[in-house]
């Protein structure tokens, strides 16, 4: 039983003018039952309900009886994006902070985040530009504030591309083990005061990696040190950030890095523990590996040129393979040394790393014990080999099957990526993703009643069986109670569907038609967020548009979303400029908030189908076993939700959202009946007429 009401926590709210909804209070007081006792909460809550107050004032009012009663409460609240989490800290928290006092609050974002100088020494050689921002950085450091991307543009006065912050920021691969002072390193400096903070607000890969660092040591500190309670908003997100964080990619390029920094480890620590072997124990393993994976390049092209299969964007599982037909000349050469001598170099390679690792484990400890300074290299090299370690193992494994899927430290598929430099050169990634992250991911919610978990989002539930099974089954979250809370807004008044007719003819090679977009965006006129799930139908769409724009018959703003593009000022340019038109990719699916008149027409070219590659497949597979037959729906019907819900932020929004993917009007496409799942699920009326729309949205 919970003893505190929602009413009364919410108080101070309501006297700000906000107003009472029945949702909110409904989520509201669901979470200050899980805190008060200690269990966990599984919540799906429509857009519009007020998740973010229905989480946090619960949380500070907790903080501020706990502090009464000197009993520690912190608090964690993870979004999926940047841009969620600049909502909480720059919008949401500075309210709720002046109407409730006595806690303390924090943003903590992954290392790349935070601008590290030692980084930007690399960058300065040989870049007359880099070299100049870099000393004004110097110069102006005390300016320089938590040293975020937006701190270090408001000291240059200009913004930074991608490429140039990735130059100067700091990033795991150079640095694994944050060894500088903290006064000197602008990420460990977050860090320390996110530790310090009552409630700090990360994203999820922040999590994953906290669950990383207190693996099997629950009492470890990790990035966010001890927490009572962890809200997981956007919690349908979690698991593709988890089998992001935790897939492991291995190219020439990685491996000649991490060799790089193994044999630099090596070669140092030789001056405190001396080994005179370990040296070229170190270059052994390497040339095994490198042999390995010229030899994995090679037989996949072969493969690739013998079924007509491009290299560049091919996908394909790593495991023995049953060549069809006979196989002849260089391909039955690669053929029989992939069989037969690469599990030979795996085990070679395995024998070595762990040689080298039990050694530089060994001598990093001693210089700890000895306090010894200057071990960073060595530290460096002993990070890189057990990586290095863990993918061997891994890469043993695979080649043992025939599908790629492994059932070792989790369930990995094994998969081999084919690319082209610019300069038209073949090269090969191999990546190693979980399958399944449940088992891992269990170290987030922490040991059992000791932490409140609460799992929330708009679109949790499985649309293919309607429960929230596998919303707490992939993710390994633990039992307890489950709400739903419908969304405040008119869905019947507030928005339409469009299906297409499918009866224009359709841009080549895409399934949408040109002129139908166009018709729909001026029926809209502009105020349309226009979602591709390719970049190369994006970039057409753009080229055509742009081209009606100088024939004088589209006169809105255009704004695309580039490589480079910051998303948050995008969005901004976007809710500007009430009538411009967004063209975007898949990042835009989640996160969009822009309530009234700026969006009226969210259009989906494409169904929002996942890529049926070699991991695809993988996942079907995997997810069959465990009772999710429908899996591949599933995710198309979560996608689609997702973008969906961009259109209705507030009660004054009114729009349409359309669908004008052909398949989605064709009986005979597997997307037909999926498709009609998910709009009927909108509970919005459909319409399959342009005029309908235009007089909608007049
Ligand atoms: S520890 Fe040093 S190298 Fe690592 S991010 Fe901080 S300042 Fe940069």
């Amino acid at each position: 039983m919970s003893t505190t009401k929602w009413a009364d926590i919410f108080a101070p709210v309501m006297g700000q003018g906000r107003e009472v909804r029945e949702g909110q209070a409904a989520l509201g007081q669901a979470i200050i039952k899980a805190i008060e006792t200690k269990t966990n909460l599984v919540a799906e809550a429509g857009t519009g309900t007020g998740k973010s107050f229905a989480s946090l004032i619960p949380i500070i009012h907790q903080i501020q009886t706990s502090k009464k009663r000197n009993k520690p409460f912190r608090a964690i609240v993870s979004t999926e994006t940047l841009i969620l989490q600049r909502q909480l800290i720059d919008k949401d928290l500075p309210f709720l902070s002046t109407l409730y006092k006595d806690f303390t609050y924090r943003k903590l974002m992954g290392r790349s985040n935070y601008l590290c100088f030692e980084v930007a020494k690399g960058a300065v050689v040989a870049d007359i530009y880099m070299n100049s921002i870099v000393e004004k950085l110097k110069m102006r450091q005390t300016n320089l504030g938590n040293g975020e991307k937006d701190d270090v543009e408001r000291v240059l006065g200009r913004e930074l591309t991608a490429d140039q912050w990735a130059k100067i920021a700091s990033s795991s691969s150079f640095c694994p083990d944050n060894q500088c002072t903290t006064e000197k390193c602008y990420s460990t400096l977050a860090r320390e005061r996110a530790k310090a903070a009552d409630l700090v607000v990360v994203n999820h890969a922040i999590l994953a990696t906290d669950a990383e660092m207190k693996a099997g040591d629950p009492l470890a500190d990790g990035m966010l040190g001890q927490f009572e309670c962890l809200i997981v908003d956007e919690g349908h997100q979690l698991e593709p950030v988890l089998v992001n964080q935790w897939t492991k990619e291995f190219s020439e390029r990685d491996l000649t890095t991490m060799a790089g920094s193994v044999q630099q480890g090596v070669e140092d620590a030789k001056s405190i523990v001396p080994n005179h072997s370990i040296g070229k124990t170190a270059n052994d393993s390497m040339d095994e590996l490198l042999a390995l994976l010229k030899n994995v390049k090679n037989f996949y092209m072969l493969l690739g040129e013998k079924s007509n299969q491009e290299w560049k964007g091919s996908s394909t599982s790593l495991s023995l393979k049953t060549v069809r037909g006979a196989v002849t000349g260089p391909l039955l050469y690669a053929m029989n040394e992939f069989e037969e001598e690469n599990p030979g170099r795996l085990a070679r390679a395995e024998a070595a790393l762990t040689e080298i690792s039990d050694y530089l484990a060994k001598v990093t400890h001693k210089a700890a014990e000895e306090k010894i300074k200057g071990i960073r290299k060595i530290r460096k090299g002993w990070t890189a080999s057990r990586d290095m370690l863990e993918i061997v193992q891994i890469l043993s494994k695979a080649f043992a099957t025939t599908d790629g899927i492994i059932q070792a430290y989790g369930t990995y598929g094994a998969l081999v990526d084919g690319f082209e430099k610019q300069d038209g050169t073949p090269w090969m990634k191999i990546r190693l993703v979980p399958l399944d992250v449940s088992t891992k991911a269990k170290g987030i919610w922490g040991k059992e009643g000791g932490q409140t978990n609460v799992l929330l989002s708009a679109t949790l539930t499985d649309l293919t069986d309607g429960t929230f099974r596998y919303a707490r089954e992939c993710v390994g979250f633990p039992a307890g109670p489950e709400l739903r809370v419908n969304s405040p807004f008119d869905m019947q008044n507030q928005q339409l569907i469009y299906i297409t007719p499918a009866n224009r003819a359709k841009v080549e090679g895409a399934q949408y038609s040109f002129s139908e977009l166009l018709d729909l965006i001026l029926a809209a006129r502009g105020r349309s967020l226009i979602l591709f799930t390719s970049r190369k139908e994006l970039d057409e769409a753009t080229e055509q548009l742009q081209y009606m724009r100088n024939l004088g018959q589209f006169p809105y703003t255009l704004l695309v979303q580039t490589k480079d593009s910051d998303k948050q000022k995008l969005m901004e340019q976007f809710k500007a400029d009430t009538h411009s038109v967004l063209l975007a990719t898949k990042s835009f699916f989640v996160g969009i908030d822009v309530p009234g008149e700026a969006l009226s027409f969210v259009g989906l070219a494409k169904w929002p189908n996942e890529r049926y590659d070699a991991l695809c497949k993988q996942q079907i597979a995997h997810w069959r076993t465990r009772g999710f037959s429908r899996w591949y729906e599933r995710l198309s019907l979560t996608l689609f939700g997702q973008a969906a819900g961009r259109l209705i932020r507030s009660s004054d929004c009114k729009g349409v959202v359309g669908v004008l993917d052909f398949r989605a009007n064709d009986a005979e496409s597997n997307v037909f009946k999926t498709a009609k799942l998910g709009v009927t699920t909108l509970g919005s009326p459909i319409t399959q007429d342009i005029a309908t729309v235009k007089a909608f949205l007049s």
